[in-house]
């Protein structure tokens, strides 16, 4: 259920109208837009007093929501959401690239790739310190000195850093030394993790489970915003398939849908999506023609040497070049870069 409030509610009216909410037992969630603040109820809507409700000062109407995403969908929130990160908005007319490698390997790699894909035009810097991996033996990752060595790239570099999180009891540690928390596929649906990161305020960024529909992902995002944290971006890396000549399926048609759906900003990750190389640049280029705010990709500066996803990992002269050849799709859809 959502309460459409006034154009003329006072700040004061919106308030009270939260709090009745909350004492009904539900948890209010306000969207203050332009024209219109709604407050989103969410929790058991045969708690609320819908006469109470309307007779408040300032309420306009009392909508129902038929969508299973309350708070992702965009009849609580019409307008686009713009995540926020430092200088660096994700959502908005300018795309937002991040360009790094799968995993964080050595202080030497990681500043070298960041220092290159700055000069490529990345906006942000990627990086996994924890790497959930398919085996046991491969590479997990340098944990928490993956982290140390992230948190001294970004203060060397200035470049905003996304970061895998893989365990509720890392948060505090994560957000001191990264920007923006990514869930990865294989954690979509863990839940307890996703609580965790709705409870601080740290951006999220939540890749699409290799298995999931579109409306799991949005329940995903919804378990983040419904504890508070309003900073989710929707990631689209691929779903698996009966194909085997690419490591996933990447699903652009889920790039208009989610923004139609939903008013969070939608990224596409055409490395994990595609596996190869090779493809990284004419997906990237769909995907921003199809409307993604943004792009992640890999670049390593040896990529044969590197410790995971190196075969799908670009050199730093090719995300260059397709930082260029992305300029004109960009224009073609209004954006800029
Ligand atoms: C990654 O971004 O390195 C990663 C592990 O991706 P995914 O969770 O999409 O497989
Ligand atoms: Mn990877």
């Amino acid at each position: 259920m959502r309460i459409v409030m006034r154009p003329t509610a006072t700040v004061r009216e919106i308030a009270r109208v939260a709090a009745t909410i909350e004492t009904m037992g539900c948890q209010a969630h306000i969207a203050r837009e332009d024209k219109r603040t709604t407050i989103g109820a969410a929790g058991s809507p045969q708690q609320l007093d819908r006469d109470h409700l309307l007779a408040l000062p300032g309420v306009q109407e009392i909508l129902d929501t038929r969508m299973p995403f309350k708070l992702a969908g965009r009849e609580f929130h019409a307008q686009p959401t713009t995540v926020r990160v430092g200088d660096l908005s994700i959502g908005g007319d300018a795309l937002a690239v991040f360009a790094g490698p799968c995993a964080v390997e050595s202080e030497d790699q990681m500043l070298a790739t960041a220092q290159a894909v700055k000069s490529g035009g990345a906006h942000a810097l990627r990086g996994g310190a924890f790497k959930p991996r398919t085996s046991p033996y491969s590479f997990q990752g340098l944990g928490r000195e993956g982290l140390q060595i992230l948190d001294r790239v970004r203060r060397a570099t200035g470049l905003p850093v996304a970061s895998e999180i893989t365990h509720p009891e890392d948060v505090s540690a994560m957000v001191e030394t990264v920007d923006i928390l990514q869930i990865g596929a294989r954690n979509m649906q863990n839940y307890a993790l996703l609580q965790a990161v709705g409870r601080v305020q740290t951006p999220v960024l939540l890749k699409r489970g290799m298995m999931s529909t579109l409306e799991e992902l949005l329940m995903s995002a919804e378990y983040i915003l419904a504890q508070g944290n309003s900073q989710v971006i929707l990631c689209e890396r691929g779903i698996r398939t009966f194909e085997t000549y690419t490591r996933n399926t990447l699903d652009i048609s889920a790039v208009p849908l989610l923004k139609q759906l939903s008013h969070l900003p939608v990224i596409v990750d055409p490395s994990h999506g595609t596996g190869r190389r090779e493809l990284v640049e004419p997906i990237a280029l769909a995907a921003v023609a199809a409307g993604a705010d943004g792009l992640l990709i890999e670049v390593h500066v040896d990529p044969d040497s590197a410790l995971s996803d190196g075969h799908q990992s670009l050199t730093p002269a090719r995300f260059e070049a397709l930082m260029e050849r992305l300029r004109p799709v960009a224009d073609v859809v209004g954006r800029t870069m």
